[in-house]
């Protein structure tokens, strides 16, 4: 699926379904409009269902920003619970999913570029 941000953040959703989505055995959609509202991303509880919204609007190293703090919500409403109403939603369990998915985001990201660094160039005439 390719979407309007280009590839790092394509890599970037498919990182986060392997991460959030996958562990949880639920149907889970992102998508990635958001018209109409000043929010750069909403997560969104209906029934199992989570659904991920990320701004059109915004550049593509924010857009995998906001990616990080919504899958932090969804990784703590799974594990913790959704407290509705709750006027702290970036509590210290929002905190530890949101800083363990960044430091682990970074890690594969480092990776990913050292696979993918060239190694050794011969030329032949
Ligand atoms: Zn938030």
């Amino acid at each position: 699926m390719a979407t309007a941000f280009g590839k790092k953040f394509d890599k970037a959703l498919l990182w986060s379904r392997e991460q959030t989505l996958k562990p949880f055995a639920f149907r889970s959609a992102i998508k990635l409009e958001l018209e109409g509202t000043k929010c750069d991303g909403v997560c969104e509880q209906i029934g199992k269902r989570y659904t991920i919204f990320v701004a059109r609007r915004l550049k593509p190293h924010e857009a995998i920003g906001i990616l990080l703090h919504e899958c932090a919500h969804l990784n703590d409403w799974v594990k913790n619970g959704y407290v509705p109403g709750h006027s702290n939603q970036h509590g210290d369990s929002w905190g530890v999913e949101y800083s363990r998915l960044y430091r682990d985001y970074f890690e594969w990201r480092d990776r990913e570029l050292e696979a993918t660094r060239v190694v050794g160039k011969r030329r032949t005439r």
